[in-house]
């Protein structure tokens, strides 16, 4: 089979395998980018597969950075574009259910194309649009199905991350998992314990930014993969409520996080310790800590306070709402933005009056006294219960020491 529209990205490669043909070794695209060009999906990153060896490779092109020399990766760079190139290998020697640190380079596509881990990601084109497909990954993608190339039981016994990645392909790519690769997952799903935890943090990110994100969890909840995940291995029950909401997409990884402690019915303190042991970064910590009271307003349809708005901000608000929304409730988006900006501050430099002012004027010595009448001033002012005006705080502090 060809392929007869090729995306702009792979137009812009073509040369790079031109070169390398030229050259006397073999080049084609591979993995992601290839399945993505057949479902006509945008691609993300064009991946180059070659027989020549990354000292050849270096050869061939005058700028190249050693991206994985190890790996056999080198980055070429060509028109403004970085291709990842890499030389076709093997990875033979698993330890411990990961990704082998030792690859050997061969000369083989068919050899390397093995070593992939889905049918569908195992395809090769060529630069004249020609499907390299040794594997039957043309098949599946049309009948769209996940299947491991090769015995399932053996490819994740190999590399556990294959589980969820393959549970992630089913919420980004709305296919079905192939039923023995599915069995495999089943039967072996407590290999994941093995994995770093940063690496299946990411498949599962991916699962839930994904289009069809209730259905990824489906199988991550059947396949009992959620068992060896950290703060998830009792609660079947919450995750399998979130596969029936509605399969609205998921926009951060912060909405992603928010939804899966307010299921969980964890609190601002407790999903901290939650989200440490899944490696989260802390300016992730901080959003779902902060929005979750906010997102607990908007389902108890409680109205927010103008401090809320004006304390957690303009994306903590509009974080929370994105869930409410999921189970029907939150507001639309244009009248929360409309509510912030008609508040009298977003600020507190914005505040009329400062705590010089306040030292200057009511002969006051500078220590915590002076922080609570500003803080004071700034709760009325944003409440709307005192106008923004020097004249008006200034006698509104004085009462307030008096
Ligand atoms: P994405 O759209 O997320 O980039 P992808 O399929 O391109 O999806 P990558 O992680 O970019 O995924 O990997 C590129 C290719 O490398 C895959 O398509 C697959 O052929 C191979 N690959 C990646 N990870 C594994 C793995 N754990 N085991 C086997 N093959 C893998
Ligand atoms: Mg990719």
């Amino acid at each position: 089979m060809k392929l007869t529209h090729f995306p702009i990205e792979f137009t812009q490669a073509k040369p790079v395998l031109q070169a390398i043909t030229s050259a006397g070794y073999q080049a084609y695209f591979v993995g992601g980018s290839v399945r993505d060009a057949l479902l006509g999906k945008p691609l993300h990153d064009v991946d180059i597969a070659t027989s020549a060896y990354p000292a050849e490779i270096k050869q061939i092109f005058k700028r190249t950075v050693d991206t994985g020399i190890k790996h056999g990766t080198v980055t070429v760079l060509q028109q403004g574009q970085a291709y990842e190139v890499t030389t076709f290998r093997t990875e033979s020697a698993y330890q411990d259910f990961r990704r082998p640190d030792h690859v050997t380079f061969v000369r083989s596509l068919r050899e390397d194309l093995k070593r992939r881990d889905f049918t569908i990601n195992a395809l090769a084109l060529q630069h004249d649009g020609t499907i390299i497909d040794l594997f039957s990954g043309l098949a599946d993608l049309k009948t769209r199905l996940i299947r491991a190339v090769g015995d399932p039981n053996q490819r994740f016994h190999e590399d556990a991350l294959r589980m969820m990645r393959a549970v992630r392909f089913k919420s980004q790519l709305n296919f079905k998992i192939e039923s023995q690769t599915q069995t495999a997952i089943s039967n072996q799903h407590q290999l994941l314990k093995k994995i770093a935890v940063e690496r299946v943090h990411d498949e599962l990110i991916k699962l839930m930014l994904g289009k069809n994100w209730t259905a990824g969890l489906n199988s991550f909840i059947a396949t009992q993969l959620y068992q060896t995940c950290p703060g998830l291995s009792t609660a079947k029950k919450a995750l399998f409520a979130l596969t029936t909401l509605p399969t609205v997409p998921l926009k951060t990884e912060s909405a992603v996080w928010l939804l899966f402690a307010h299921q969980l019915g964890l609190t601002p303190k407790t999903v901290k310790p939650f989200l440490k042991q899944w490696k989260s970064a802390n300016n992730i910590i901080q959003s779902v800590s902060r929005s979750l009271p906010l997102l607990d307003k908007f389902l108890a349809q409680q109205n927010l306070s103008n401090w809320d708005y004006y304390y957690t901000g303009l994306p903590i608000v509009l974080l929370a709402n994105q869930i409410a929304q999921l189970y029907g409730l939150g507001a639309a988006p244009a009248q929360l933005q409309k509510r912030y900006h008609q508040l009298p501050i977003q600020q507190r430099r914005q505040l009329a009056l400062d705590g010089g002012d306040l030292l200057h004027h009511l002969a006051l010595q500078p220590g915590p006294q002076l922080g609570e009448l500003l803080a004071k001033l700034e709760q009325q002012v944003v409440a709307g219960n005192l106008p923004n005006n020097r004249q008006a705080l200034l006698q509104s502090a004085r009462s307030m020491l008096n």
